[in-house]
C-alpha cells in the first residue's frame, strides 16, 4: 500500500460465517483467483491486509466487469485511495459526489474507522464531510433511504473513499471445495451444471464422450467451446475427450435397443470415474434434471448411479429447462448449445426407450455382453485438450 493514492476497487467477500482455517483458506484461494482473474492487466496490483482485499490501479467498467466473475466476491466499489488527513478525504468525497450528483438526489456518508489514533470519529466524519457535500452539490442527506452512499475507510495502512458498487457473483473462490469432473455434452444444460458447482468452489476438468464419426468434428469443437466459457472462472480446465464410438457400436449389436440410453450412460459413469480415480478428482457432475427426458425419471438416474462409484452432483436437479435456459444465457453458454449438434445418446436409440428401467434387467443386459477391453482402450485413449 505504502501511501498509495489513486483509483482502486475495494472487494468484499460473503460466506462470513467461514471460521479459523476455512477462512484463511477461502481468502487465499480467492486471493489467487483474482490474481489470476486480472494477471492480463498490467496496470494493477492486488493488495491483501488486514482481511482486506483491494485492486489497486484502476477502476474501470473491464475491470469491475472481470471481477464480477469472480466467485466469493460479494460486491465491488471503486474507491479513490488519498492521504490519511481529513482535508483529503473531504476533498475526494465531494468530488466523487459531484461526479455521481446529477444522478441523485439523496446521500448518506458512510465512514469507518479502524484506525483509532486518528483523531476524529466516524460521527465525525460523517458530520464533517456530509456537510461539505451538502455544500458542494445540494444533495439532501437522508440516512435511510439515499440515491448516493459514499464511504470513507480510515485504516491503519490506508484512507479511501467509495461508493456504490456492484454486487459480486457471491459463492465460493472456485478451488476451495476441490475439483469436480463434469460430464460435458453440447448441450444446454451440462455447462450451466458445472457453473453451478464452480460457484460453490469446485474446479473443474470436464469429459466429453464423442462417437467419431457418428458425431462429427463440430460437436467436439462446440464442446471445446463450451469449456473455454467455464475456463474463463477457473486457471486450467483440462478437457478429456473420450472415443465411445466403439462402446456404443458394442451396445448396440448385443443389448435391447430399448436399454441403449441407459447403458451408454453407466458406460460414461464407468470411464468417467477412472478418469477421476486417475487424477485424484472425488465427484461426478452431470446436466440432469429430473424428469425433463426419459432417461431422467427417478428409476432412470437410479440405474445410471448404479454404475458409478463416486458421488454424482446434479445441481440442476430441482430446475426447469427455461431456468436452464436463462442461466445459459446469462454466463455465455446458450448461444454456443442451441448451435445443431449430433448428439451420441440419440444413436441407435428407440423412439420410445425405457422410462422405468428395473435395474435387475439394466445388469443382466450389461453381464450378458463381452465387453473386451474397450471400456480400458477408452479410457487409455482419451485424449486431453487445454480449453
Ligand atoms: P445437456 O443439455 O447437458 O446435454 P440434456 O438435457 O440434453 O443435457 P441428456 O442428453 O440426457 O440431457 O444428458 C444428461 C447428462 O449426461 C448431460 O447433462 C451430461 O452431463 C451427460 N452427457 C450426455 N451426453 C454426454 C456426452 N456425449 N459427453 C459427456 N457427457 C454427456
Ligand atoms: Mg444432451
Amino acid at each position: 500500500m505504502n501511501g498509495y493514492t489513486g483509483p482502486g476497487v475495494v472487494l468484499r467477500f460473503g460466506e462470513l460465517f467461514l471460521k479459523g482455517k476455512n477462512r484463511y483458506l477461502f481468502e487465499d484461494i480467492l486471493e489467487r483467483n483474482v490474481r489470476w482473474a486480472v494477471a492480463q492487466r498490467d496496470d494493477v496490483v492486488v493488495h491483501r491486509k488486514h482481511g482486506r482485499m483491494f485492486v489497486l490501479g484502476a477502476d474501470d467498467e473491464r475491470l469491475m466487469h472481470r471481477l464480477g466473475e469472480v466467485f466469493g466476491i460479494a460486491s465491488c466499489s471503486p474507491a479513490v485511495f488519498c492521504d490519511k488527513t481529513l482535508e483529503a478525504m473531504t476533498q475526494t468525497a465531494v468530488k466523487m459526489a459531484q461526479a455521481r450528483a446529477s444522478r441523485a438526489k439523496t446521500f448518506r456518508i458512510s465512514a469507518r474507522r479502524s484506525d483509532k489514533g486518528f483523531a476524529k470519529t466516524s460521527g465525525d466524519l460523517n458530520r464533517i464531510v456530509g456537510a461539505a457535500v451538502v455544500q458542494a452539490t445540494g444533495l439532501r442527506v437522508d440516512l435511510e433511504s439515499h440515491d448516493l452512499e459514499i464511504g470513507i475507510e480510515v485504516g491503519l495502512d490506508w484512507a479511501f473513499v467509495w461508493s456504490s458498487g456492484q454486487p459480486g457473483p457471491g459463492g465460493l473462490p472456485v478451488g476451495v471445495s476441490g475439483r469436480g469432473l463434469l460430464l460435458l455434452s453440447g448441450g444446454i444444460d451440462s455447462p450451466v451444471a458445472g457453473h453451478l458447482m464452480q460457484k460453490r468452489g469446485l474446479a473443474l476438468s470436464a469429459v466429453y464422450f464423442h462417437s467419431f464419426p457418428y458425431t462429427g468434428d463440430g460437436a467436439r469443437d462446440k464442446v471445446v467451446r463450451l469449456a473455454t466459457v467455464l475456463a474463463q472462472r477457473q486457471k486450467e480446465l483440462p478437457l478429456f475427450v473420450v472415443p465411445f464410438a466403439r462402446i456404443q457400436e458394442l451396445l448396440r449389436d448385443h443389448a435391447e435397443a430399448k436399454y441403449l440410453v441407459l447403458l451408454y450412460r453407466r458406460a460414461m459413469m464407468r470411464i468417467a470415474g477412472a478418469i477421476a480415480h486417475q487424477r485424484g478428482i472425488h465427484t461426478l457432475i452431470t446436466g440432469e434434471s429430473l424428469g425433463q427426458v426419459a432417461s431422467q425419471t427417478l428409476a432412470n438416474l437410479a440405474a445410471i448411479e448404479d454404475a458409478a462409484d463416486l458421488p454424482i452432483l446434479r445441481p440442476l436437479i430441482g430446475y426447469d429447462k427455461a431456468e436452464a435456459i436463462a442461466l445459459a444465457k446469462k454466463i455465455g453458454t446458450y448461444d454456443i448449445s442451441i448451435a445443431p449438434h449430433d448428439d451420441c445418446c440419440s444413436l441407435f436409440v428407440p423412439k420410445h426407450p425405457e422410462t422405468r428401467a428395473k435395474l435387475k434387467y439394466i445388469r443382466a443386459a450389461e453381464a450378458a455382453i463381452d465387453w473386451g477391453s474397450h471400456i480400458e482402450e477408452a479410457i487409455e485413449q482419451a485424449q486431453m485438450v487445454q480449453p
